[in-house]
């Protein structure tokens, strides 16, 4: 359910999907940008149109919460808080998309991405 979907992340994360104009600013400014399948003003997007595949989406598994995306916003949608309530979604169903042998895939990341990571999985 696509309103369902949308209704769990503003309950979570407390933002405004909807405020999204898609500018690009996030995606401009992200660090992680270049390890991931969708930009974030991609995933809003997807968001904003209810595909349930956003939960699957790499993009928000790769983020390191740096929240530059956040800083960066001239709507303040926070796409680093958005991903955040898209993990919490995933982990709490049990379900972990991270797991640390997957790291060598970031060996060129920031040390942050080492950081985040443990708070990517379910236990
Ligand atoms: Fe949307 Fe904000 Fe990203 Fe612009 S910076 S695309 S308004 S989330």
């Amino acid at each position: 359910m696509a309103s369902e979907l949308i209704e769990k992340v503003r309950s979570i994360s407390g933002k405004n999907i909807y405020s999204c104009y898609q500018c690009g600013m996030c995606s401009a400014s992200c660090p992680m940008a270049p390890f991931m399948d969708l930009l974030p003003h991609q995933v809003i997007r997807l968001l904003q149109l209810g595909n349930p595949d956003v939960v699957k989406v790499k993009s928000i598994w790769v983020c390191v919460s740096c929240m530059t995306c956040t800083d960066r916003c001239p709507r303040r949608v926070d796409p680093g808080t958005i991903f955040e309530a898209l993990r919490l979604l995933t982990l709490r169903k049990g379900i972990d998309r991270i797991r640390y042998k997957d790291l060598r895939d970031l060996h060129e990341a920031p040390s942050m991405a080492l950081i985040a990571v443990s708070r990517k999985m379910t236990g």
